[in-house]
């Protein structure tokens, strides 16, 4: 079974905003400052938990000045994340205001959207013993941001991805949601009933959605989506995970990603995050690629 969602991995236009945002005022921790194994000239910003571990990330593909996106047919929208009690719901409903952000509270619940227009929902949903809330000025601990526990899918054929989402990936079937996983390590696709018109990729949308499979698992779960007719990519070493990818039939680009080897794999987990990492096999290229890249703020710089 898998285990959840890996991460969610979006689209921003303009990376130092995105790091003020999910960084300064969402209090994640910018896990690692990489770039896009496809486009080097561009980032690859992943934040997390303070350990920066699967389930707690979201990652952005920065394209500079990307136009806005429009959340449509085949696209994933809305990240929900855990957060502990009313109280950090108080405590993100008078932040976020704080910070120009449009909040909309109702019964154990706060939704609002970044600055380029993601969604995100807040959920009360308690506390475990093995959250690792990130450290971030501003932030109370008892109130950060703990997992993503849930994301909305738009189909293009809705009936069509559930099967594929039940066959391909195991998801247990719950009608207006798919579930991925089971005790503490569960997530929910919220999957609209209705086709969905096609979706525009940009800023602020969604480019995928991962789950987590144990590493020892991965092989097979590639197979299995071979079976479930989702034609996946071979696959491919993300360094800080193994993945597989694949588009269902409604559009929807899913990925496979292993636990391992993690975020820490080539830093030390004091500071990762702050340098440019790069793969080994763009290392030789490291000039040239951080001559292209506009300069970001992390606020673990400064302390
Ligand atoms: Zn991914």
């Amino acid at each position: 079974m898998l285990q959840g969602i890996h991460h969610v991995t979006a689209i921003t236009g303009d990376s130092a905003a995105n790091v003020r945002f999910y960084a300064g005022v969402l209090g994640l921790r910018l896990v690692k400052t990489t770039v896009n194994h496809d486009e080097p000239g561009a980032y690859h910003l992943y934040f997390g938990d303070e350990g920066g571990r699967p389930r707690t990330l979201i990652t952005f593909f920065e394209v500079p000045g990307a136009a806005p996106g429009q959340p449509g047919g085949g696209m994933f929208h809305s990240v929900a994340w855990r957060v502990a009690d009313q109280q950090a719901l108080d405590f993100w409903e008078q932040r976020l205001a704080a910070h120009d952000t449009v909040v909309d509270r109702e019964d154990g619940r706060l939704a609002f959207a970044d600055p380029e227009g993601l969604s995100h929902v807040l959920i009360a949903r308690g506390t475990r013993d093995d959250d690792s809330p990130a450290q971030a000025d501003g932030v109370p601990p008892e109130h950060a941001l703990r997992e993503i526990i849930g994301v909305e899918a738009m189909s293009l054929a809705p009936e069509r991805s559930r099967a594929a989402l039940v066959q391909g990936l195991g998801m247990a079937d719950l009608g207006e949601s798919l579930v991925v996983g089971s005790g503490d390590h569960v997530g929910r696709v919220g999957l609209h009933p209705e086709p969905m018109s096609r979706g525009a990729q940009g800023a602020g949308t969604i480019h995928h959605v991962a789950f987590v499979s144990p590493d020892a698992d991965h092989k097979k779960w590639r197979e299995r989506l071979t079976g479930g007719h989702l034609a996946p990519t071979q696959v491919v070493d993300r360094i800080y995970f193994k993945s597989v990818y694949a588009r269902e039939p409604g559009g929807l680009l899913v990925e496979v990603a292993t636990v391992g080897p993690g975020m820490a794999v080539d830093e030390d987990p004091e500071v990762m995050g702050i340098a440019l990492a790069l793969p080994p096999w763009l290392e030789p290229h490291r000039t040239s690629i951080e001559a292209r890249l506009t300069p970001i703020h992390n606020p673990r710089t400064h302390g």
